[in-house]
């Protein structure tokens, strides 16, 4: 399997490559030159096969010239002590991807990361130095899936004073090979911060940096082993994803073309509504971020619509995929109205998307004979603050339990480059 850039098709590097350099020379992001098949053997076994093993054939035509198979087994064993369960609630089913250490799905894409990052690395003695800035889900699993991964440290900038108690404990809790940047400036200036050191190659090649942040193709392709596993309980679905930088319908739409039983893909996201608007009008136009509820669905120029526009035309992607967006008044009406019905507790984000499959059900594009695949990215108790005034007090789960006893370690530094690198 080889990778290209999405803005040249002239250069093809391995895995390894793609995966390690995160973004191409050019500023493109790596795509694979075709996009494997499931054995049918596989495919007609996915409603029986373990979460694991569905792992295992999803992840491994993409990476086997580089990683052997018995050691892709132990990797995936190690990065997954947890699955993604279905649970049918009302009329539909929610796939539940906040099992994890950071109890967000993010952990599905940073833990395997993480694993293959060491071992494509295996015999250098140089340390690998990861920098990424967060705006607060992707610290927290970044840091998580890295944490004691051997040849590998990790410098995580995140706004100070702008992400929750819990998440600030799951970016600068842990120590170790993580350190944390407490930056005082937004987000922005933690991602401008990262992207000005990186044009600095020479900087950049003597402290041997890069990044993690999710357009790394290996972030991305675990994640279709999880459509992959629901829809083969559940085959002729419809999925709804809740939406921001779109890397998990991405990757919902690779488990499509490898062969999974899924039937169309519903682009759910926040009044952040670049992807719904293009698929209505047809062009790519985005826009400036806005703050909402949902706010690792912030995001008006998502990066991950190269990687669509390279595999689909706009009528494939119209044929596959329903665009919706949802209001805030909406998102907490939703966190109510399924709490009242089912005792159910969504997070912000997962109320979009449950949102989102009743708009378009009201508007009669959907067909009831499909089944509805509600995906949840988050565990509601990573959003307290929105959902208990609404539902009172959300149990923690217990991966989130011991966090906030952790003590936080963060060095705070202005937003200027200098400071930056003055910490690497
Ligand atoms: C990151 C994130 C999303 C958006 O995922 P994309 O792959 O960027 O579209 C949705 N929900 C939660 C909870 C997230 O952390």
């Amino acid at each position: 399997m080889k990778y290209y850039s999405t803005r040249s098709k002239t250069e093809a590097v391995s895995f390894s490559s793609a995966a390690l350099a995160g973004l191409a020379p050019d500023g493109g992001l790596y795509v694979p030159s075709e996009i494997p098949q499931y054995p049918s053997a596989v495919k007609t076994s996915l409603k029986t096969m373990s979460f694991k093993d569905i792992t295992y054939e999803t992840i491994l035509p993409w990476v086997k010239d580089d990683i052997k198979n018995t050691d892709l087994e132990d990797m995936i064993h190690s990065a997954y002590p947890f699955d993604a369960p279905v649970n049918e609630t009302g009329d539909r089913f929610v796939l539940e991807l906040f099992h994890g250490p950071t109890a967000a799905f993010k952990d599905f894409g940073a833990r395997f990361m993480a694993r293959a990052f060491s071992y494509l690395r295996r015999g250098e003695d140089k340390p690998l130095k990861i920098l990424v800035a967060t705006s607060g889900d992707t610290g927290g699993a970044v840091a998580d899936g890295f944490f004691n991964i051997e040849g590998i440290s990790v410098t995580v900038l995140y706004p100070k004073g702008r992400v929750s108690p819990l998440q600030e404990r799951q970016i600068a809790g842990l120590g170790n090979n993580i350190s944390a940047l407490a930056v005082e400036g937004c987000f922005d200036d933690c991602q401008r911060l990262v992207k000005q050191i990186f044009q600095d190659e020479e900087f950049g090649r003597f402290h041997n940096l890069t990044s993690a942040n999710s357009i790394n193709i290996s972030r991305l392709i675990p994640q279709a082993s999880y459509y992959a596993s629901s829809a083969g309980q559940l085959p002729s679905s419809v999925i709804c994803v809740p939406s921001g930088n779109f890397g998990n319908l991405t990757a919902g739409l690779y488990a499509y073309k490898m062969g999974a039983p899924i039937n169309k893909f519903i682009a759910a996201t926040n009044i952040n509504k670049t992807i719904p608007e293009f698929l209505e009008s047809g062009v790519y136009k985005t826009r400036e971020s806005q703050i909402t509820l949902s706010n690792a669905m912030d995001v008006g120029a998502p990066s991950n619509y190269e990687r669509m526009a390279a595999h689909f035309t706009l009528e494939e992607m119209r044929r596959l995929i329903l665009g919706t967006s949802v209001s805030d008044e909406e998102t907490l009406r939703t966190i109510e109205n399924v709490y009242s019905m089912y005792f159910y507790i969504l997070d912000p984000h997962t109320a979009v998307a449950w949102k989102a499959a009743d708009k378009l059900k009201m508007d009669g594009k959907l067909s009831g004979n499909n089944n509805l695949i509600i995906v949840s990215t988050a565990h509601p108790a990573k959003f307290a603050e929105t959902v208990e005034p609404i539902t009172g007090s959300v149990p923690l789960p217990p991966s989130l339990e011991n966090v906030m006893e952790r003590k936080v370690i963060a060095k705070t530094i202005p937003v200027e480059l200098e400071a930056l690198r003055e910490c690497i």
